[in-house]
């Protein structure tokens, strides 16, 4: 009886998901992961946000990386993994460090590209590599993927031999780097990489479909791991939380208010950083900082929200002209554009901009961004007052993006470009086991 009814309690704590478009009956974390989206073509957002004690917040500097981590995902998972597997999970996934560095003045930069490919994907694809391992059954699950760049490279690392996972990663043909392309196309295994002649959009779109045919998923058991995935998204939380405990060491902190702009394309990031701070972590505000590819800051701006083709730019990874996680913004603020305004802005930024805040950034703090943080500087540049601390997130290593740098800083010598394991990475085809094992 004991046990019921403790069983009975777990299940109404436990966190359900629900669709963006209908009050669908809740998913378990495992069904949501599993399903990618909801029935109804929707994405799945939790149907309530658990609060975190004060106590945590003030004892937040005693705690390890991965005990925040642990912390902040279990009400999430809690009825589809064990508090263990969770543990083991997280220091698996969470295996590489993400400093806050100082940059100028009251800006500093939380830098997300110490995973093995070197983009912020790293860390939701290795937790959600992870979990559909564990939590995966029998029949193979295939994983299908629409990438700009960096989510390809980043999912086909992270789950290069998942036993039970395929993984199917569809990028638009020309518009990556090479860099990128070899991160993707190279690993083989379980990985298969599908060029599609056409843009982001196209692979974005295509797999949507596949999510919404009825006929195919009898046949295959179907997972996404773009960030309409809630299991990608999630554990994106985790790195705000961190960030606020090494601001925190900070003097004078206490005064002053936060503010954190987000390197913006899909909007997963920034989704990720709101429900952070829906959960009680003390950011004042968010930019969602975009390049010419301005959907999300029209609509900010009062404009209705009309997809658009995606434009390129040299910030590839932000090139989204209907950026899929807007739906999920939006069900969070009650559908409320004005209650979403008190607490974002969002703005947007041309190539030559872009360039230009690379090369100053760099003369005048010797910080080279690359272009996609360049964009989340130019914001705080642009929007942080006083009584302000602005921290913007490096969501790539400026290495993948040398071409750009190149373009920048002419005069940069090309070593200083490639950071020690980059030179590494960039090996002949001889080492090609080994190399790919290292990036
Ligand atoms: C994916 C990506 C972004 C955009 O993140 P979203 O969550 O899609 O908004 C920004 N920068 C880099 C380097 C990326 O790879």
């Amino acid at each position: 009886m004991r046990v019921v009814e403790r069983a009975s309690q777990i299940l109404k704590k436990m966190i359900k998901y629900k669709s963006t478009r209908s009050q669908e009956v809740g998913r378990s974390f495992k069904e949501a992961l599993f399903g990618g989206l909801a029935g109804d073509g929707g994405l799945f957002i939790p149907e309530r946000i658990p609060q975190i004690s004060t106590d945590f917040f003030d004892h937040i500097s005693s705690l390890s990386e991965l005990e925040i981590a642990e912390q902040v995902l279990w009400p999430y998972v809690e009825g589809s993994l064990s508090r263990e597997k969770l543990k083991v999970i997280v220091k698996e996934a969470f295996n590489f460090p993400v400093p806050t560095v100082p940059v100028n003045g009251d800006q500093f930069v939380l830098e997300l590209f110490h995973g093995p490919t070197k983009a912020f994907k790293d860390i939701g694809a290795r937790f959600m590599s992870r979990c559909l391992g564990v939590l995966g059954d029998e029949k193979k699950t295939k994983v299908l993927v629409a990438t700009s760049g960096d989510t390809g490279s980043a999912v086909a690392n992270g789950f290069l031999n998942v036993p039970g996972v395929e993984v199917k990663v569809l990028f638009p043909k020309r518009k990556v780097s090479p860099y990128q392309e070899f991160q993707m196309t190279s690993l083989g295994e379980n990985i298969q990489a599908i060029e599609v002649d056409g843009s982001f959009d196209d692979c974005q779109r295509l797999v949507k479909q596949a999510f919404c045919d009825e006929e195919l998923k009898k046949r295959v058991q179907l997972s996404s791991a773009n960030s309409i995935n809630i299991a990608r998204l999630l554990p994106q939380m985790v790195y705000y939380f961190w960030m606020y405990k090494n601001l925190k060491r900070l003097p004078g902190i206490e005064e002053k208010d936060i503010v954190v702009s987000v390197p913006s394309g899909n909007l997963g990031n920034l989704t990720a950083g709101l429900i952070a701070q829906q959960m009680g972590l003390p950011i004042k505000r968010f930019i969602a900082a975009h390049n010419a590819n301005k959907t999300f800051p029209e609509f900010m701006d009062g404009k209705p929200f009309v997809e658009r083709p995606s434009i390129e730019t040299l910030a590839n990874a932000m090139d989204v002209g209907a950026p899929s996680n807007f739906e999920r913004i939006m069900t969070l603020m009650g559908d409320d554009r004005d209650r979403l305004k008190g607490r974002l802005l969002a703005c947007s930024f041309h190539d030559e901009e872009i360039l230009e805040e690379i090369q100053q950034c760099f003369q005048r703090y010797n910080y080279l961004l690359d272009p996609h943080g360049a964009v989340g500087k130019l914001a705080l540049n642009r929007g942080l007052s006083v009584n302000e601390t602005g921290v913007f997130l490096e969501t790539a290593h400026p290495q993948k993006f040398a071409e750009v740098i190149k373009r920048a800083i002419p005069d940069y010598r090309e070593q200083e470009v490639s950071l020690e394991n980059c030179r590494k990475s960039s090996i002949s085809n001889n080492y090609e086991e080994l190399v790919y094992h290292i990036v």
